[in-house]
């Protein structure tokens, strides 16, 4: 089980994003569980966004999350 922080946290957009507010609970989003999961947890080496600097030594944009799946904030209700 990988320890700390993925080796990629500089250079992935994704992380600087939603890692700011992980101290702030009231904030908790999906995508800040997300960085708990991959970006410190388990899950890391099966990050999307992970294998894709690991091929192209290119990081995603930040509307990509660790599964893969892009999303938008610009859905209405
Ligand atoms: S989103 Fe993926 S590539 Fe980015 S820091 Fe987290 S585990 Fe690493």
């Amino acid at each position: 089980m990988p320890k700390g922080i993925c080796k990629y946290y500089l250079n992935c957009s994704f992380f600087k994003r939603y890692d700011t507010e992980l101290t702030r609970k009231d904030k908790i989003t999906i995508f800040h569980q997300y960085i708990e999961v991959y970006c410190f947890g388990k899950l890391m080496h099966d990050c999307f966004r992970y294998i894709h600097l690991e091929k192209t030594g290119t990081s995603l944009s930040d509307d990509i999350t660790p599964t893969g799946v892009k999303f938008s904030l610009d859905s209405s209700s």
